[in-house]
Parts: structure tokens; sequence; C-alpha cells
């Protein structure tokens, strides 16, 4: 999609520090870290956000799960625990409008989250 900023980051266009790839996702560090690891973890294929979500997704947003607790352990953050939220709209805070995934880690959260 044009003028997306995660598409292009996940083609290249715009530079990033990739933590993994494979055909279906792309996992990159958030610009803005909120926690001594913030990874966002995407499909390649644009969608807008979880309000775009079909049952036809159902083996891309398993392979995302999967994807984001490999980096977890290889993170070291599957003992301690962390957070694995997306945010969808104006109350949760969306602002790129590219379904992605932040993964968290490396210091406790409160519940609820604020
Ligand atoms: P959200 O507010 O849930 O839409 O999350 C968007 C996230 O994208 C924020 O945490 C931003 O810090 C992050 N972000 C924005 N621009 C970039 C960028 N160029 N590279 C990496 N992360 C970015
Ligand atoms: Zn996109």
């Amino acid at each position: 999609m044009q003028d997306c900023l995660f598409c292009k980051i996940a083609n290249g266009e715009i530079p990033s520090k990739i933590l993994y790839q494979d055909a279906e996702a792309v996992a990159f560090a958030d610009i803005n870290p909120q926690a001594p690891h913030h990874v966002l973890l995407i499909p390649r294929r644009h969608l807008a956000s979880m309000k775009e979500v079909t049952e036809q997704d159902g083996a891309l947003l398993a392979h995302l799960f999967v994807v984001a607790n490999k980096l977890a352990q290889d993170l070291g953050l599957s003992e301690r625990g962390y957070r694995f939220v997306t945010n969808v709209g104006p109350d949760a805070g969306q602002s790129v409008f590219h379904l992605h995934f932040h993964l968290l880690g490396g210091r406790p959260f409160g519940w609820p989250p604020g």
C-alpha cells in the first residue's frame, strides 16, 4: 500500500532495526521504546488494523503469535513475562494504520493499562 509507513519498513524503503523477517512477517525495534525491549511485529500484507481481520487470516495470525513467542524466548523474556498487544482506533491510541503488535518486555507492567 502506498504511503504506509510500515509497508515501507517491511519492503526496506524506510530503514529500521529489523530483528526478524520471513515471507509473511517482519519484526523491528520501535523507534520510541516504552520498555527495555519494545518490538513491533507486522504482517507484510497491509491490514489497517485488527478491524480488518477475518477468519481467512487465521493462519497468518497464528504465525505472528508463534514468531512473537520465539522472539520473546530469544530476547530472554519468557520467564519473567512480557506484554503482546495491538492498539485499535482512537481510544487505544493507534497512530499507525498498518496492523502491528507491540511486544514489550524487560520491566513490570501495570494492569489495567492506563
Ligand atoms: P500505535 O500507537 O499502536 O499505532 O503504535 C505505533 C508505534 O510505531 C509507536 O510505538 C511508534 O513509536 C512506532 N513507530 C512510529 N514510527 C516508527 C518508525 N519509523 N520505526 C519504528 N517504529 C515507529
Ligand atoms: Zn501498510
